[in-house]
């Protein structure tokens, strides 16, 4: 079978796989008081990724994508169809995170697939993993686990607090210019050099030194670890 005709099998199947994908969003529709089956569909040939939802922005209609080379019927069968009806929640969840109200206790974990998206899968049935778990029984998932925040002790939680002030801190030190151009420094390996020009980054400060001929862009702050130090004060 040529590449062609196989494009045009595949493409003969899309209002099977469309009927298919429809059906089940309906149901979970009625159950949901939802519109996922009215958002279009449509079909590529990605061969990354087995499908997606794309919510609605400025230059794109809202949609769900599929990949006919996943769930292709002449393509050997890829999925079978129990892993195909989890590939249609799992994007359905995605859908969902748009459209209902999160409770607030499922907002703890951040991201496409946090604890939003989980809690979505959770009420429809979806495995809530964001890779493909070939075979993988909807039976074995606890969700309560799952949807559970881990408990953190409070000294933990105090001791990421003062981490990430000490971090924020010393960013705010490292971004600080403590060199001007012209000023000669010295390097164990590189002898003397001259600050040509400083460029200014949101946590660093990195100098563009010439030793001789030659121009190294070093960061101030490993400069000043590594005991480059300032010649002449101006
Ligand atoms: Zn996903």
């Amino acid at each position: 079978m040529t590449k062609k005709d196989m494009l045009n099998l595949l493409h003969k199947e899309e209002p099977v796989l469309r009927a298919e994908i429809t059906a089940l969003y309906s149901v979970l529709d009625h159950k949901l008081g939802l519109h996922g089956a009215d958002v279009p569909i449509t079909f590529g040939m990605d061969e990354k990724a087995l499908g997606s939802y794309l919510p609605p922005s400025y230059d794109n209609e809202e949609q769900f994508q599929f990949s006919l080379f996943f769930i292709g019927f002449c393509m050997n069968n890829q999925l079978t169809k129990a892993d195909r009806v989890n590939l249609y929640k799992h994007e359905y969840a995605h859908y969902m995170t748009r459209h209902i109200s999160i409770p607030e206790k499922y907002n703890w974990q951040p991201g496409v697939h946090g604890s939003a998206w989980k809690y979505c899968c959770s009420l429809i049935g979806a495995i809530p993993a964001d890779y493909y778990i070939e075979d993988a029984s909807i039976q074995k998932i606890d969700y309560d686990s799952v949807l559970e925040r881990p408990s953190v002790d409070h000294k933990q939680v105090q001791m990421l607090d003062t981490y990430r002030t000490q971090k924020m801190y010393a960013n705010m030190e490292n971004a600080k210019i403590k060199y001007e151009v012209g000023d000669v420094v010295t390097h164990p390996k590189f002898g003397e050099g001259t600050v040509q020009e400083i460029e200014q980054q949101p946590a660093s400060v990195r100098l563009h030194i010439a030793f001789g001929d030659e121009i190294k862009i070093i960061d101030q702050k490993w400069l000043v670890k590594t005991g480059y130090k300032k010649v002449a004060e101006r």
